[in-house]
């Protein structure tokens, strides 16, 4: 699936914003290679635990290729990760920097970098093709889900729904602290936790609105849910 992903190039807006950024910055940062391409879900494909983004971004996963890696918002994911167990260090560097995760896998719904890190709603349904598949993949080991943000909150109910979880009607609403737990639409699957957490942007973490202990303890209750 990933290198079918990576040569994905079904979002016009994105595919051209991506590789400008990557072109205009390369310069930079001339010791590394810029990715500009899609970027893959990181983690273990039969993790228990999901985390779920929003979209790479600009000059970080587009930079390095590997989700939440070479900005701030990936160093506070990880280092919330990191305390709650679920990652072998605090830091995201670069791809081949040592980092692993125990049991979880992060992804987003939309996996190029958009213009202000707002992707349309017409890129978030022409990317859910990716997601459903690693939904896919996972779905025989998945127990619970962390989705940072109303974004993609949105986006991945229906993909729960296609991957066979009963989502309550009406549909439950994003927040930070949020949790529902969805039964097995023919009882062949885990029942599945799902939890809200705020993004851990910077327009959310340098204001206060998302601490480190708030995601840490949103990380430990799904991580427990999750079995990890
Ligand atoms: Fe392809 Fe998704 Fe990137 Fe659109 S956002 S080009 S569907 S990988």
């Amino acid at each position: 699936m990933d290198s079918l992903l990576v040569e994905c190039r079904a979002c016009p807006r994105l595919v051209e914003w991506r590789e400008r950024v990557a072109r205009e910055k390369r310069a930079a940062f001339r010791d590394e290679e810029y990715w500009g391409r899609p970027v893959p879900g990181f983690g273990p494909t039969d993790a228990a635990l999901l985390i779920v983004g929003l979209a790479p971004a600009a000059h970080g996963a587009n930079r390095t290729g590997r989700m939440f890696t070479g900005d701030r918002s990936g160093d506070f994911l990880y280092a919330a990760m990191y305390e709650a167990g679920l990652a072998s260090q605090p830091t995201a560097t670069r791809i081949g920097d040592g980092l692993e995760l125990f049991g979880t896998r992060i992804t987003s719904p939309v996996h190029c970098a958009p213009p202000a890190n707002k992707p349309t709603v017409t890129e978030r349904d022409t990317c859910r093709g990716w997601l459903e598949q690693e939904l896919a993949l996972l779905s025989p080991t998945l127990r619970a889900v962390v989705v940072l943000g109303g974004f993609g909150w949105q986006a991945l109910l229906p993909v729960l729904t296609a991957a066979g979880w009963v989502v309550p009607s009406p549909r439950p609403k994003f927040g930070h602290g949020a949790s529902v737990t969805l039964p097995s639409a023919t009882g062949e699957k885990a029942p599945l936790h799902l939890f809200g957490c705020y993004h851990v942007s910077q327009q959310n973490t340098f204001t206060g609105r998302l601490t480190r202990e708030m995601t840490t303890a949103v990380l430990r209750t799904a991580a427990q849910a999750a079995g990890l």
